[in-house]
């Protein structure tokens, strides 16, 4: 059972089993998608994805999910309009600050939830002095990184590893969760770009890779059923390791 804290008063709050549960902060991005895609895609992939799992009734145990941090860090995509990002600096004290009242409250298990690959670097960096600093157990679970998205290949078309910006997968899911968003005529063959990064890090930036354009993928070869199906493979694994943290 997931619940919106921000809708509960303190008395409520007292009166949950605090012992077994859980507070979960989404975190995401404001930045570039594409000419087709908002620049709040991965806010809104959160979005429906949190909707589903407020839904699902294999999560029995109490869990508070916190207000989102809408932003990211997101550099990568400073040269397109409507990209605002955080820095590393930022991200970490806004995390530690509510890892702070956390301490306060002796809550003593929290879950990070990223829907964006900017940020994933630096969670699973601060992830370990996190728990010593804040004296509780912390998780991270990134969408876009493995393990969480080995399973994804045979839901699409493009090689997986080629597809990493606005492209097959972020595109389907808005189609199905978000389609008046999409705008379906600025999808052609012509605009894909599938880019395969350097197996080493070199700071990309996605106006180099992806000059006037912004996508790293393959957005032509999305749809809505592929969506549909992204989006339950994600609910489906965020689900699995819900339980398994819970349980501990
Ligand atoms: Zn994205």
């Amino acid at each position: 059972m997931l619940t919106e804290i921000n809708s509960l008063s303190w008395q409520d709050i007292d009166g949950m089993n605090l012992s077994e549960s859980c507070y979960l902060l989404p975190i995401a991005s404001l930045e570039q998608h594409g000419r087709h895609l908002p620049v709040g895609t991965d806010d809104f992939i959160l979005r429906s994805v949190l909707d589903r799992l407020k839904e699902d009734n294999r999560i029995t145990v109490p869990m508070l999910l916190l207000p989102a941090i809408h932003y990211g860090n997101s550099r990568e995509h400073l040269a397109f309009p409507g990209t605002v990002s955080l820095s590393n600096a930022t991200i970490v004290s806004i995390v530690e600050d509510v890892l702070f009242s956390m301490k306060a409250r002796n809550i003593k298990k929290l879950i990070l939830l990223n829907s964006h690959g900017g940020n994933t670097a630096l969670l699973n960096a601060h992830i370990k002095e996190w728990k010593q600093k804040f004296s509780l157990s912390l998780f991270v679970i990134n969408l876009w990184d493995s393990p969480f998205f080995d399973g994804v290949q045979p839901l699409i078309e493009t090689p997986a590893s080629l597809d990493i910006h606005a492209g097959e997968i972020e595109t389907s899911i808005l189609l199905e969760a978000m389609p008046a968003l999409v705008h379906r005529d600025r999808i052609s063959p012509a605009a894909d770009c599938p880019v395969r990064l350097k197996p080493y890090g070199d700071g990309w930036f996605s106006v180099d890779l992806s000059p006037g354009n912004g996508v790293l993928g393959a957005p032509s070869k999305a749809s809505p059923e592929k969506g549909k199906k992204l989006l339950q493979y994600c609910v489906d694994r965020i689900v699995e390791y819900f339980l398994e943290i819970l349980s501990n």
